[in-house]
């Protein structure tokens, strides 16, 4: 039962929509809060009413579900927006944070533009555990979702992002991951790519190295269970092909050192400060 958690604010939620973050893998990571709203809602959104049954009853929360996912009929999230204009309901996912490679988007959208209040109860998210133990720089980073399944589309996609100054975030699946990663060794041969695999759960593992050994481990030993990939930024290798000193020159030739930066770091997604700090010494040079 909820009263078994003392912590758990008291009371029914205000009337809204609330988004609700629930475990990925490990109970334990259940919010007080999350329990406590949940409680107090008399319709629960979610994109597997099984799923989802199975994770209230655990913690002894009753509530009407109601399917709700990417290809729910607009009448649906209509419904769910117009009770939330008089008592509070959720969305949850089958695990963590809605919205997140999950469905919700456009409910939330439409629940703002109705005017109904729409609060995030926060929690467990894959690809933010996952970067808080890559040890990948996690300062600038890029989730992307799930990687494209044909092998052209999903080397197209890579290719598209590789002068992105900043971590690259994806979720994989298990049959997959190999050919992902082999996929980036191609690509960046010499990026420290990390893969984060059942994360909160009993066979919890994070991984790192270049993407052809870490093809080569999981050929060997096939990965099970959900996963994250990382890809570390380009590296000092890769930097030359983007010719940034030639690109600030050019861009200096017509503007200010702030301004050059700007230019070359919309144009190749490097750093705006270093950039700027070079463009200072090209144009004392
Ligand atoms: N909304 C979820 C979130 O906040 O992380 C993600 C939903 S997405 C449909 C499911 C994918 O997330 C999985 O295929 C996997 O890539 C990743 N994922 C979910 N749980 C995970 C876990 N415990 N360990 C590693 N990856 C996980």
């Amino acid at each position: 039962m909820a009263t078994e958690y003392p912590s758990i604010p008291a009371g029914t939620p205000e009337p809204g929509l609330y988004i609700v973050a629930t475990p990925i893998g490990n109970l334990g990571d259940m919010t007080l809060r999350a329990i406590g709203v949940l409680s107090g809602c008399a319709l629960v959104a979610c994109e597997d009413t099984r799923v989802t049954g199975k994770l209230l009853k655990h913690f002894g929360i009753k509530a009407r579900l109601q399917r709700l996912d990417d290809h729910a009929a607009p009448e649906v999230r209509a419904r769910i927006i117009n009770e939330a204009r008089v008592s509070p309901v959720a969305l949850v996912s089958d695990a963590g944070t809605p919205l997140i490679s999950d469905p919700g988007y456009r409910l939330v959208r439409e629940a703002r533009d109705a005017g109904v209040t729409v609060t995030s109860i926060p929690g467990a998210c894959a690809a933010v555990s996952a970067l808080a133990i890559a040890g990948l720089p996690s300062d600038r980073f890029l989730f992307a979702g799930f990687l494209p399944v044909k092998d052209k589309a999903r080397r197209d996609a890579l290719e598209g992002l590789a002068q992105i100054a900043a971590t690259l975030v994806f979720y994989d699946t298990a049959p997959r991951l190999e050919r992902s990663l082999l996929t980036i060794a191609e690509l960046w041969p010499d990026r420290e790519v990390a893969v984060a695999r059942e994360l909160t759960k009993l066979h919890e593992e994070c991984r790192s190295g270049t993407a052809a050994s870490l093809a080569a481990h999981y050929a060997a030993h096939p990965p099970k269970g959900e996963i994250v990939l990382l890809i570390g930024p380009p590296t000092a290798a890769e930097a030359p092909v983007l010719d940034a000193d030639a690109m600030l020159r050019a861009a200096l030739v017509e503007a200010g050192p702030g301004k050059a930066a700007g230019m070359v770091a919309k144009a190749t997604g490097l750093d705006r400060a270093v950039l700027y700090a070079r463009a200072l010494e090209l144009k004392g040079a």
